[in-house]
């Protein structure tokens, strides 16, 4: 066969999917691989003849069921036509050779189980939300990389698409109807699929999306925008939830803290609106009222906002009272929780935040300024065999060493630090209360940091799996004998 020279670009494969509906395929073979691939063919309506010396037991049952018909236990020429695709998944030669060269010459595409190069078509490895799926291959190149692609597109396409998928095509005249011009109707679909009817599909509330969709397009446009407040955990972007990550893909727009690692907005689309509402250049930084207007007026413009914070939003975050203020506009929103800095740092420093016999809770606690650390309830905080996790700290770290001792929490007690936790500049101070503020200071920690005070924290050496290992204090006359 000669290849017809063009410019395009030359592909090994082409793409194709097949209605097997009431068409005649016939397997060779009656292992458990045979049985795996006719499982298939039975899914997709083919009609299966099958040509095997004996049947693994599911291709027996098959068999009493009517499904598939068991032709004969030796290959001759005759078995051989009639069929769209021939499906070879024995391991002796003179069977496949017999039926690869009768496939060429009859030109019936014929698949050899595991080996492309006898074959006309490969099979793909498939992620099935049907209606839609998502073939992949590599061309037999790397069938391992292909089935790593497929777990991770397995990962990230919820199981609600198929049904999404299947209500979309079901109103698909109505929808073309009132929208005859394509990028009308297309602004259209992208709501569908990523607004309240794709969410509406997903809490399995079919007839409500549908209705949904139906008024949307009475009035011929999609409803109101709506915002998510999105917890984008400590910083390493893989500890985003799958749920963050979509929103965060779909935004139209993001309203975003300091907090949140780069590395997660570049998740974003390319023409999303990034707000950064840290800091505004050589001013304050933007205070909550004015965030509150920013989510509104982006709302107003029918985007998907998603309101995203370092950590959960709900800690230590201010969602309490965005919510109260999306609430009071009548402006639809949902909440994702992130991994809440107390949790992640303690892990990504190796030591548990409870354990038998050292601490029985947690407490999050937020000691940002004089005033919010006034209010504590030292006497409570400086009780044994809890662990305390001090948000927002540096800058009072003398203060909370102070305190904790005064109300009689032992100098010994087992403290950690942990500046930038996940990320790849993270750092782990450990030491004991009675040098909090000297360890602080020695190794110059800075914000963000997490400070953990309780008896689990002195586990922090022996657990340590991420970056360096924990820095310790150096007694001034120490560090003078080294210099
Ligand atoms: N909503 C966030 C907390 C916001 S308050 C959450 O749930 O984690 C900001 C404080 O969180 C910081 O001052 C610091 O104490 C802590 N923090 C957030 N990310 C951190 C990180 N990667 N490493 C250490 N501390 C962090």
């Amino acid at each position: 066969m000669t290849n017809v020279q063009t410019n395009l670009p030359h592909s090994a494969w082409f793409p194709l999917f097949a209605d097997l509906h009431g068409r005649n395929v016939l397997v060779i073979g009656g292992d458990e691989v045979a049985a795996r691939k006719t499982e298939r063919l039975i899914s997709a309506g083919a009609s299966v003849n099958i040509i095997a010396a004996s049947l693994h037991p599911r291709l027996q049952q098959w068999q009493q069921e009517g499904v598939l018909n068991w032709l004969s236990k030796t290959l001759t020429e005759k078995h051989l036509s009639g069929h769209v695709l021939i499906v070879v998944a024995v391991a002796e030669e003179h069977l496949r050779d017999t039926a690869c060269s009768w496939a060429t010459q009859n030109n019936v595409l014929i698949n050899v189980v595991d080996q492309q190069h006898a074959s006309s078509v490969i099979v793909p490895a498939v992620v099935d939300r049907s209606p839609l799926m998502v073939a992949i291959s590599s061309g037999g190149n790397a069938p391992e990389l292909a089935r790593l692609l497929r777990s991770r597109i397995e990962r990230s396409l919820p199981a609600h698409l198929g049904p999404l998928a299947e209500l979309a095509g079901s109103l698909k005249a109505h929808i073309r109807e009132r929208f005859p011009s394509f990028p009308q109707r297309r602004k259209f679909l992208n709501w569908v699929f990523t607004d309240s009817p794709a969410r509406t599909v997903q809490t399995g509330r079919l007839d409500d999306a549908k209705q949904l969709i139906l008024d949307a397009l009475k009035k011929k446009q999609p409803a109101t925008g709506h915002v998510s407040l999105v917890g984008a955990g400590p910083g390493e972007p893989e500890l985003l939830t799958l749920l963050a990550l979509r929103k965060i893909e779909n935004a139209d727009s993001i309203v975003y803290d300091g907090l949140v690692d780069e590395r997660i907005l570049e998740f974003a689309r390319r023409d999303v609106h990034l707000i950064d509402v840290s800091k505004r250049p050589g001013q304050e930084r933007v205070s909550q009222e004015e965030i509150h207007t920013i989510l509104s007026q982006r709302a107003a413009l029918g985007e998907r906002v998603v309101r995203l914070k370092g950590g959960d939003p709900m800690i230590f975050g201010r969602g309490g009272e965005e919510i109260a203020w999306l609430r009071s506009q009548g402006i639809p929103y949902d909440i994702v929780p992130g991994i809440t800095a107390a949790s992640a740092c303690a892990s990504y420093a190796g030591f548990p935040l409870t354990q038998r016999g050292f601490a029985q809770s947690v407490r999050l606690i937020t000691a940002h300024c004089e005033r919010s650390i006034d209010r504590l309830d030292w006497r409570a905080l400086a009780q044994e065999k809890q662990t305390l996790a001090f948000y927002m700290s540096v800058g009072q770290l003398a203060r909370i060493e102070e305190r904790l001792l005064h109300f009689g929490r032992p100098a010994d007690t087992a403290i950690a630090l942990v500046e930038n936790g996940s990320r790849p500049q993270q750092r782990v101070i450990t030491g004991t209360l009675g040098q909090l503020q000297a360890v602080a200071t020695q190794h110059a920690v800075q914000a963000p940091a997490i400070l953990y005070v309780g008896e689990v924290a002195a586990l922090a050496k022996q657990g340590s799996w991420f970056g360096n290992e924990a820095l310790t204090f150096h007694e001034p006359k120490e560090t003078r004998a080294i210099a």
